[in-house]
């Protein structure tokens, strides 16, 4: 014999019942059938809001049982051939009215006893049966349809009943040992007191329905027909990425049950584990995919970790004071209270201090274990002796499971330090003796991130998924998706990073997609996004909580680098070219490294520095493997040196400017340029990253553009100025070259002193035949002390400049 079960979404409507029927006609005449189903999908939650609506006196509730009434005569409308309907219509019509009368009752009283809901309830699977066995007899079946009230014997626990195995066992024996059709249609979740009142077996208990027949007629499987292809490495709907376990034993199936996987109800393998009955868990909708197989000895794991799954509503309850030290009794009346509340615990976790203990529970039952515990100890509260027990809640478990992770070392460690790397916050932890789980109290809000972030470390085969907010998309902006874009498949294959940009904003609007904005139509995208606003923008990154999550920002704007520490603070990484903040002051540019630090988020601005060029990682390098600093000279302006390269006794000075920045080779407002101010703050940034804590203020600058130039206002006004001032400029120019040098504008720093200033400089120099817009740095360290080292080329330009960003972001991938 075999049991098949159907949840309530393979059953939820006449096309999925008839699917159903196709998997039970297939196997017919193989063996016996014990087909056990759910109520339809969503029903038993339609019963219990009826209920509730009733026993609050709201006439809603009639509402809500004509909904009820309609989908099951419709059902059967849709299935059964009209010939054959009336027998049957006038069957549910009168349970129908049986259940009218019971919130009827409800509705009078205002009151919905335990025993009366679970009346009420088992018209979900009541109903649902009897439809299902009249539609297989019109198809042909051998089928009959059997209460499980007269098969399944509970206490008179409402609501949860605890079942009495030996009635049961002999009842099924007995009944299903003289059955003479093909296939038996029961009725899950609903069974019987021994007085012969309606009990259920709690929530999802119709998988529960199947196991205890199952174990009772020594069946040869159980299968689980749902809605997934079987038990998946974590839930399919937070973790898209898991993937079916084929095969698993069956205590790793109860333990990822009892700690979340819906997809079977935790007692449901007790009674097939006694007597070694396979469970196979399939998919109705798919039932060509072979789903998981639960069994004794199940086939080698190929890794330690079988699956990750997570318990919702958790609240902790800790018990605390230097009263408990050395006093046996306090855990077991502490325990003792708790179960005579019938608090069930999820998890436990007691220092070995004796301190304190900590426990997990359902946060619906906080506020009832919180009084009860209090009251047990009152007087050791009184006396000091013990704090009063503290609760938190919006909390949740998450937990790794697998039958060999007690061989394997250091899984605990990868997993806390994942999560510890996505800024989750871990309240307790649990190892069980068996070693066969490991759990962690986080917040509620974490969950989706923390699943991920373990799935991606254990399964993933360490792809690595990188989750970017870009902010600006100008001409970097534009450059950086573009080299994405292109670049996609190869970071995948060979560096094993999947990156994905999420979201995209310029400064009017930004547009947000949590499953990968795509790079090829992104422009439109972003048109039909929302307006933009930097502080919402933040607010949605941090809400969205994805793991691997990294801020771009390619504008030059202050008021995005001012936004930076939040980003940091949660564990958010940061990539720019802006150099505002790694430029201000001292103290905000050594906070921002602060949090990078403490939060475990790089904050990463390559590009401030001579462009793409690797410098200051090369300089990072160079101080992380105990090398000094003591000298460095550079050239790092690529527009200065284009404008000087450029700039002789042929054409003015000004039109040369308006040259570079046509070519995109100034920032939008060339005085930023030719004041000296950029490569102030670029030679600024080289000093900090050799461990000076300079200030702007502290850097000598010789301006070489006229008082007036630096005073104006405008971008006009400053070209104009410059017109004005031609003879200034061609008076610098004769100077040099009157010397035979060249003219190179120059950052250096030595002794702890930086300054920058216009150089004339001599033909036999490493700066004097530096083209276009290059730029060069010189460090002399310790190491580096007669021959310089030397980073020389291309310095400015937006490809360069997004390919610098894109190098920012595999360093942030690989941190
Ligand atoms: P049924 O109505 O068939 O009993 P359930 O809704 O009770 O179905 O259980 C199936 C659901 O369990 C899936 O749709 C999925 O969302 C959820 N689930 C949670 N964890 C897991 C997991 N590890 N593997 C598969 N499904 C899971
Ligand atoms: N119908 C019940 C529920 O929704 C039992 C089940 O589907 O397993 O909880
Ligand atoms: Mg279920």
């Amino acid at each position: 014999m075999k049991v098949l079960k159907f949840g309530g979404s393979s059953v939820a409507d006449a096309e999925r019942i008839k699917s159903v029927k196709d998997i039970v006609a297939g196997k017919a005449g193989e063996n016996k059938q014990v087909v056990v189903v759910s109520a339809f999908g969503g029903v038993t939650d339609l019963l219990l809001q009826a209920a509730e609506k009733a026993s609050r006196r709201d006439e809603e509730y009639t509402r809500l049982f004509t909904q009820l009434e309609e989908r099951h005569l419709n059902t059967v409308q849709q299935l059964l051939p009209i010939a054959s309907q009336s027998k049957t219509l006038s069957h549910v019509k009168r349970e129908l009215n049986t259940l009218e009368t019971l919130l009827e009752g409800a509705f009078l009283i205002g009151e919905t006893t335990p025993k009366l809901l679970d009346s009420i309830l088992s018209y979900g699977e009541l109903l649902s049966s009897y439809i299902i066995s009249q539609y297989f007899g019109a198809e042909g079946l051998d089928t009959i349809h059997k209460d499980s009230r007269s098969l399944v014997i509970t206490d008179e626990r409402y609501g949860c009943a605890t079942v009495d195995f030996t009635t049961t066992n002999t009842l099924c024996e007995t009944y299903f040992g003289t059955v003479t059709y093909d296939v038996v249609v029961v009725p899950g979740f609903v069974a019987a007191s021994a007085a012969g009142n309606s009990t259920t077996l709690g929530r999802g208990g119709s998988d529960y329905t199947a196991a205890i027949i199952a174990g009772a007629v020594n069946a040869s499987v159980l299968e689980i027909w749902t809605d997934v292809s079987g038990m998946y490495t974590a839930n399919p709907k937070l973790v898209k990425q898991a993937f079916t376990i084929p095969d698993i034993s069956y205590e790793e199936a109860m333990e990822l049950s009892h700690f979340g996987a819906k997809v079977l109800y935790p007692p449901t393998i007790q009674p097939v584990l006694l007597k070694g009955i396979p469970v196979h868990i399939r998919n109705t909708f798919k039932p060509d995919q072979q789903g998981t197989s639960i069994r004794k000895n199940t086939n080698g794991a190929t890794r330690p970790v079988r699956g990750i799954s997570h318990v919702d509503h958790i609240a902790l309850l800790s018990l605390e004071g230097s009263g408990m030290v050395g006093i046996s009794g306090i855990s077991k009346r502490f325990f003792g209270v708790l179960s005579d509340g019938d608090i069930n615990v999820a998890l436990i976790t007691q220092a070995s201090s004796e301190h304190s203990i900590c426990v997990g529970i359902a946060q619906s039952d906080m506020e009832k274990a919180e009084k009860a515990v209090n009251e047990a100890f009152e007087y050791e509260i009184a006396s000091r002796k013990l704090n009063p027990v503290s609760v938190e809640s919006d909390l949740a478990i998450i937990a790794l499971v697998g039958d060999n992770m007690k061989s394997h070392q250091g899984l605990s460690g990868k997993m806390f330090s994942a999560l510890g790397q996505n800024n989750v916050n871990i309240r307790a932890i649990a190892q069980g003796a068996s070693e066969r789980n490991i759990s962690a109290v986080i917040n509620k809000a974490d969950v989706k991130k923390a699943l991920n972030t373990l799935h991606e470390r254990f399964f993933e085969d360490h792809v690595k998924q990188l989750n970017i907010f870009v902010m600006g998309v100008g001409n970097v902006g534009e450059k950086f998706l573009q080299q994405i874009e292109r670049q996609k498949k190869y970071l995948r294959e060979k560096l094993k990073l999947n990156v994905r940009v999420v979201a995209l904003s310029n400064s009017r609007r930004m547009y947000f997609d949590e499953n990968g904005i795509s790079l090829k139509n992104w422009k439109e995208l972003l048109e039909q996004g929302e307006t933009a606003h930097i502080d919402t923008f933040f607010e949605k990154v941090r809400s969205l909580n994805l793991r691997n999550s990294i801020f771009v920002d390619n504008t030059a704007s202050d008021v995005v680098a001012a936004t930076y520490a939040g980003y940091l603070e949660n564990s958010i990484a940061v990539v720019t070219c802006n150099k505002i903040a790694s430029s201000s002051g001292y103290e905000n540019y050594s906070l921002l490294k602060e949090l990078s630090r403490k939060y475990n988020a790089p904050f990463l601005f390559e590009t401030n520095v001579g462009a793409g060029l690797p410098i200051i990682d090369t300089l990072k390098n160079l101080v992380a493997s105990g090398d000094k600093v003591n000298k460095i000279q550079a050239v790092l302006s690529g527009s200065l040196n284009f404008v000087f390269n450029n700039f002789d006794d042929k054409t003015p000075f000004d039109e040369v400017v308006r040259q570079a920045q046509a070519e995109g080779y100034t920032e939008p407002d060339p005085k930023i340029d030719l004041s000296g101010i950029d490569v102030m703050r670029k030679i600024l940034i080289l000093a900090r990253e050799s461990g000076y804590a300079l200030d702007i203020e502290d850097i000598a600058n010789e301006p070489f553009l006229p008082e007036e130039s630096l005073d104006t206002g405008t971008v006009d006004d400053f070209y104009a100025s410059l017109v004005k001032h031609r003879t200034h400029f061609e008076h610098i120019y004769q100077e040099a070259a009157s010397k035979g040098c060249r003219l190179k504008y120059v950052a250096g720093f030595e002794d702890g002193k930086a300054s920058v200033g216009l150089q004339h400089i001599p033909k036999d120099h490493p700066f004097y035949n530096l083209e276009g817009k290059d730029n060069i740095v010189l460090f002399f360290t310790e190491r580096y002390s007669d021959q310089p080292l030397l980073v020389k080329g291309a310095g400015a330009g937006a490809d360069v400049t997004a390919s610098g960003i894109f190098a920012d972001i595999i360093r942030a991938g690989n941190f």
